[in-house]
């Protein structure tokens, strides 16, 4: 099976290779592979010394919660900008931790305005922190990180950045935050069950007693591992393995560069393919980024989507449910171990479904 989804993907089979050796947490070769593991992640941001990795155990949603409530002090009051589901968890996080916020709210099919998130700093002086997806996979777009960046530190505010599926396939710009949260099972193409936070090293230093979790408490994490490369507690052994392989074929791939450009074709042969098929986008072409495409659903009395999907399925294909709240949509994800060739496999897959199905 093909997953055409955000994650977990479809990965490369020496990376599943890598799942079945068995590791000592504590054994030395282990914690040679986390340090490698975390060097190379943080190296895709930058290697002067600035930037530190600090893994966290679970899914892109524990790192993401553990960088909004450990890189900010209790009397924090983070802008969190929404255009769809991921940015909204983001709210529900500040929510949980009490942190104080406000939200300045997007259309799910319309970037952040960089203006407009600059009027909103202008406007509230007590706001220290501003929160923002790069990638939304709510829909595929892709948000202004470098425009926002600049504005969020000429008002000499802070940015801390959901990159979940961004990293590893998008430029990361000036890098003008103070951290930014991604995860194993995406651009990556690890599995599924680690998650990491790169941020400043200052930023990091600075952060003692703001967790109110334990668990998700980066700056305990950080200190553990700064000291002996270690987890403080048990580590998903198999997952870094994998994640260990996955960024070798990643480098080897041209890196951020080469793995976006890789993406990039896939997403045009994915439009160009669904456009032909009389399917329409839910983005404006120029806000689509090279993740994953958002469709309207044909408004045909033939079309339904369960059947639509288990016949893709029995072809060898897993699309996604949307997930817009004001559109009937489906979901397809051209990141993972997908190449060109399946596109258009699939493309040609959607075709011969519409017809045995009577929809044209
Ligand atoms: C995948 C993703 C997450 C994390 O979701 P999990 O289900 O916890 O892995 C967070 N933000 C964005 C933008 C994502 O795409």
């Amino acid at each position: 099976m093909l997953l055409l989804t955000p994650g977990p993907l479809t990965t490369a089979a020496s990376t599943r290779a890598a799942l079945t050796d068995d590791w000592g947490s504590r054994d030395p070769r282990f914690v040679a592979l986390v340090a490698r593991v975390l060097g190379g992640i943080r190296a895709l941001v930058g290697d002067d010394g600035t930037w530190s990795c600090v893994p966290m155990q679970g899914s892109g949603t524990f790192a993401v919660e553990a960088m909004l409530t450990s890189l900010t002090p209790r009397d924090a009051k983070i802008l969190v900008v929404d255009n769809g589901a991921y940015g909204a968890r983001m709210a529900a996080m500040c929510r949980y931790s009490a942190r104080a916020h406000t939200v300045l709210r997007f259309a799910q099919d319309t970037p952040a305005d960089p203006a407009a998130v600059d009027a909103a700093l202008a406007a509230d002086p007590a706001a220290t922190h501003v929160a923002m997806v790069y990638s939304e996979t709510t829909s595929g777009l892709v948000n202004p990180l470098d425009a926002v960046a600049d504005v969020v530190a000429a008002r000499g505010r802070r940015l801390l950045v959901d990159a979940m599926s961004a990293f590893g396939a998008l430029p990361l710009g000036s890098a003008r935050f103070d951290a930014i949260a991604a995860s194993a099972n995406k651009c990556l193409e690890g599995v599924p069950g680690l998650a990491f936070v790169v941020a400043r090293r200052d930023v990091l230093a600075a952060s003692e007693g703001n967790a109110g979790s334990l668990a998700l408490d980066l700056y305990d994490q950080w200190r553990r591992l700064e000291a002996d490369g270690q987890f403080r507690f048990t580590p998903p052994t198999h997952v870094l393995a994998a994640l260990d392989e996955a960024l070798r074929l990643h480098a080897a791939e041209g890196g951020t560069a080469g793995r976006g450009e890789r993406y990039g074709r896939n997403r045009d042969l994915l439009l160009a393919g669904m456009q032909r098929l009389g399917f329409r986008l839910f983005l404006a072409p120029e806000h689509q980024g090279p993740i994953i495409a958002t469709f309207h659903q044909p408004r045909h009395e033939a079309f339904d989507f369960a059947a639509f999907y288990d016949a893709l399925c029995e072809r060898g294909f897993a699309i996604y449910p949307g997930k817009l709240t004001d559109a009937p949509t489906f979901r397809v994800g051209v990141i993972g171990q997908v190449h060109p060739a399946d596109v258009e496999r699939f493309v040609d897959a959607v075709a011969a479904v519409l017809t045995e199905q009577g929809v044209s």
